[in-house]
């Protein structure tokens, strides 16, 4: 086990150089250490000592980070948009169809990230921005990104985001209709019962919203038409649109994933973690007395929990003994009188302890067995994944402990490959939708023999890359 250093390597996609998450670098704005001294109480609330080495500078990252991700509140969209209207003749001087000047204008995929208000957790926006013109007035293009930035960067739902940049563009711009279509993806909100008990809880929620103001007022008129005529390649169906009667059904998983009732049972639990959080609101520039707030420090409370520090006896309990049954996949490729067997695409869920946001995907994981027999069975493997992946972790660490932790279970020769995309990346625009981290480590035979690494590295389907999650 002490080759496990050398054999321990990281693979990048995307060519972006990390240490499984990011520095964020952030303007420094305002003041942090009333939210610096909340994160504490979350971190001492989840069971982990606030000045371990991973964790010192979490506090400060933290706060950097919700300031940063949180400036809209403090940005005014007059001030991006005046002077950056100039005059452009139309087709002629009424409202035209035909492009150019006076006809449609349509910006695509502005890659943005928000707060979700219901739990606190960042969603991923590709924002689609478009207007017509009116009074020989056009806006600079970049301006349709910055006003969209202005909104995303807030406590946000999908909706309620599409339809302020729609009326803030119509108001500066003052066009003949300004039309927003909006992608969300939201992180699943698993806990660890319904996760151990169900292996293909995984993905994203994902929600298609629009907004239109003037001639895109009614849903139906042309210049929607010509409007998803232009989205059509990118896989949006105008017929996906969602028309929700309510503002009252909220997208956000964790609304669907936990009762009233157990939201006030969490918070008689936590208290002290509940209005930690409930603090950080308002520090933020938030009214925690908004309706759509009430229940958000108790649902990311929820979602913290999940990561608590606990001893694995106490976290596997009830799961072990089913665990010892034979598996469902098979090894194959003889090598020697061993075989490579494998167990792959086994679901987990963390959380990067510099920046206390969320990172998942998948772990794979080979070894050499002979004739077929495995000595444990995938259920017990994804325990043991799950074990790891639900603490404060990097996806270095989570790798490493995996290997550890099975290669005396499983006769020392183990290969684990961990995939996962990470929200800190994502959230800051550093990398986009679908990128994602390849971490692994190796023991035994596999760090002498590059032939079976390859061989396992091979099976690896494409299609279980988090890009599919
Ligand atoms: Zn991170
Ligand atoms: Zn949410």
């Amino acid at each position: 086990m002490g080759c496990l250093d050398e054999g321990h390597f990281n693979v990048e996609h995307d060519n972006v150089v990390s240490n499984g998450c990011v520095e964020l670098g952030l303007e420094e704005e305002g003041n942090t250490s009333a939210i610096e001294d909340a994160v504490k109480v979350l971190l001492l609330g989840l069971g982990e000592d606030v000045n371990r080495e991973g964790l010192r500078k979490t506090p400060l990252r933290v706060a950097k980070a919700l300031r940063e991700g949180t400036r809209g509140y403090r940005q005014k969209v007059k001030d991006i948009v005046q002077g950056a209207l100039f005059p452009e003749a139309g087709l002629d001087n009424r409202v035209g169809h035909a492009g150019g000047a006076g006809g449609l204008v349509l910006v695509r995929d502005l890659d943005h990230f928000s707060y979700c208000e219901a739990c606190l957790l960042p969603f991923q926006v590709k924002c689609h921005v478009g207007y017509i013109s009116s009074g020989q007035r056009v806006v600079g293009l970049s301006k349709l990104s910055r006003v969209t930035d202005v909104f995303a960067k807030r406590l946000q739902e999908p909706q309620r985001l599409a339809n302020e940049i729609c009326t803030a563009l119509h108001q500066e711009i003052k066009p003949a209709g300004v039309a927003v279509v909006i992608q969300c993806s939201h992180i699943h909100f698993p806990n660890i019962e319904s996760v151990l008990l169900d292996s293909k809880h995984q993905g994203w929620v994902k929600i298609l919203v629009s907004s239109g103001s003037g001639v895109f007022e009614n849903k139906s008129a042309d210049v929607w038409a010509d409007f998803y005529n232009l989205l059509k390649f990118r896989g949006i169906d105008r017929e996906e649109i969602q028309f929700r009667v309510s503002s009252d059904q909220c997208w956000c998983p964790s609304l669907s994933s936990l009762s009233a009732e157990a939201s006030s049972k969490i918070e008689a639990v936590n208290p002290v973690t509940v209005a930690a959080v409930a603090s950080i609101l308002k520090s933020l520039g938030e009214d925690p007395l908004r309706k759509e707030l009430a229940g958000t420090p108790g649902r990311f409370v929820k979602w913290l929990m999940n990561f608590q520090n606990c001893n694995m006896e106490m976290r596997l309990n009830g799961f072990l003994g089913n665990g010892m049954n034979s598996s469902d996949t098979n090894g194959n490729a003889n090598l020697n009188d061993k075989q490579i067997c494998s167990e792959l695409n086994m679901p987990f869920w963390s959380q990067c302890e510099h920046h206390l946001l969320p990172f998942h995907g998948v772990v794979h994981i080979g070894y050499l067995g002979s004739d077929g027999f495995k000595p444990i069975g995938k259920s017990l493997l994804q325990s043991i994944v799950h074990f790891y992946g639900f603490k404060l972790q990097v996806q270095e660490r989570l790798t490493r402990q995996i290997a550890e932790t099975i290669s005396p279970l499983l006769g020392g020769d183990v290969i684990v490959v961990v995939e996962a995309s990470h929200t800190c990346m994502i959230s800051r625009g550093i990398q986009k939708f679908g990128s994602s981290t390849a971490t692994i480590a190796v023991l035994g035979n596999f760090l002498t023999d590059a032939s079976a690494r390859a061989m396992f590295l091979q099976s690896i389907p494409s299609s279980t890359s988090p890009e599919g999650l």
